[in-house]
């Protein structure tokens, strides 16, 4: 095998495995996207029992605004009440007596107001109950999913490592000029560097290669590129011929 033949090889190789750590890097990301992506699902959780915490909360203490304002006109009936023994004119009795009944008219405005609102925190309570019960769910599954996600992109970035390890490996079998050209020619194209040439056919970009380039390729004596997408070359037998 000539020297070119070799080296084209060996950017072969390390352009395979390029491309499997490609494939390593984007799992991982994937993954660590999937455990941020399930960490903001349960943040929208929590945020939803804090909603449904603070409604109900906002419920009680209307609740007991409520029943502040009821203790205070039962105050007012008692002093009323101490009133009406010391009243010396049947008007003043009588006028005091409507006073007591408008006071137990708002009594029992704000009594009935009370029950609906007590209706309205039982509801509320199960309510932030059921957004208890949902987070709690979430958190222990969102636990697993995330420890399994943790462990297969452990796995990968184990993986990684060893393709990492493998690409040295080839490398130091490289010309250092080829790696060179390599990363330079892979800056400016998209997917594969290295391609082979089929029936004069680039396999980067499915353009015919000029006759003369194409005889040249056969000699394996150097480095060529495609005319058309600037990819290295090489030549390269049909499978099935
Ligand atoms: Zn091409």
């Amino acid at each position: 095998m000539s020297n070119i033949a070799k080296q084209i090889n060996i950017l072969v190789e390390v352009q395979g495995v390029d491309m499997e750590i490609l494939q390593a890097d984007r799992k991982i990301g994937m993954l660590g996207d999937r455990m941020v992506s399930l960490d903001r699902e349960a943040a929208e959780h929590e945020k939803l029992v804090t909603a449904a915490k603070k409604a109900l909360d906002d419920l009680k203490k209307a609740y007991r605004e409520l029943e502040s304002e009821s203790k205070v006109n039962s105050e007012m009936i008692v002093k009323s009440n101490e009133k009406l023994r010391g009243v010396k004119t049947n008007k003043e009795y009588q006028s005091i007596l409507k006073e007591i009944e408008e006071i137990r008219k708002k009594i029992s405005g704000i009594e009935d107001r009370m029950l609906d609102q007590l209706e309205c925190i039982e509801s509320a309570g199960q309510a932030e109950k059921e957004k208890e019960a949902q987070l709690a769910g979430f958190t222990q599954s969102c636990r697993e999913k995330k420890e399994t996600l943790a462990i297969r992109q452990e796995r990968e970035r184990q993986v990684l490592d060893g393709l990492n390890g493998k690409k040295m490996q080839i490398s130091t079998k490289a010309d250092l000029n080829m790696i060179a050209i390599l990363d330079d020619v892979k800056k400016k194209v998209r997917g594969l560097a290295v391609v082979p040439v089929h029936g004069a056919i680039c396999m980067g970009c499915h353009m015919n290669i000029p006759a003369q380039l194409y005889n040249e390729l056969q000699r394996l004596d150097e480095l060529r590129f495609c005319p058309h997408c600037h990819r290295i070359i090489y030549w390269k037998e049909k499978d099935n011929e």
